[in-house]
């Protein structure tokens, strides 16, 4: 069962990259309801999708995948699959929303945000996992973030010291506002 959890958590990594990459950044998809809601949270910085919508996305990868993964694997790994993959859907939401609203803690929690904020700011096409780097570095997407310029308007409340509204000090060596 722990290995059929973990390999839940494997195919939503991939899922995350995927629905992403081509359903956020893909013109042909961009009309879709995961394009419009990926589109506004671009173009606004913290907007993110109403939870209720999280809710049916969740509802949707269980409603899609019990079966098959119960069919395949059995009642008890089919279900550890498909709860390791939601729980990891559950994870994802909350950690990219804690990229925009609250300053990284760790290696990890910097390299998440640097990861992410290259994507938003330096180059769209690049650098779509929000998670893990591993589907960027299998598809040819992972860039190396060096310092990341934040446009004003769009600037994280985490990133901006309210005394000098520049850039925080410990930040300024790999952030920017322009
Ligand atoms: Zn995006
Ligand atoms: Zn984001």
């Amino acid at each position: 069962m722990i290995v059929a959890a973990a390999l839940g958590v494997a195919t939503w990594t991939l899922l995350e990259y995927l629905i992403h990459r081509w359903m956020g950044h893909d013109r042909r998809f961009r009309r879709t309801p995961f394009g419009i809601e990926h589109v506004r949270h671009h173009i606004e910085g913290n907007y993110f999708a109403p939870t209720w919508k999280k809710l049916i996305a969740a509802a949707i990868y269980i409603g899609v995948l019990a079966g098959p993964a119960i069919a395949i694997a059995g009642r008890a790994d089919g279900c550890a699959y498909v709860l390791g993959l939601v729980g990891f859907y559950g994870v994802y939401e909350w950690l990219h929303r804690r990229e925009h609203t609250h300053a990284g803690i760790g290696a990890y929690g910097r390299w998440a945000r640097r990861h992410h904020f290259h994507h938003h700011f330096v180059d769209g096409r690049v650098n779509h996992g929000v998670t893990s780097p591993v589907w960027d570095l299998v598809f040819g997407t992972y860039r190396t973030p060096s310092v990341i310029r934040v446009p004003a308007k769009l600037c994280m409340a985490w990133l901006l010291d309210p005394a000098t509204g520049q850039v925080r000090r410990e930040h300024a060596a790999t952030y920017e506002l322009r």
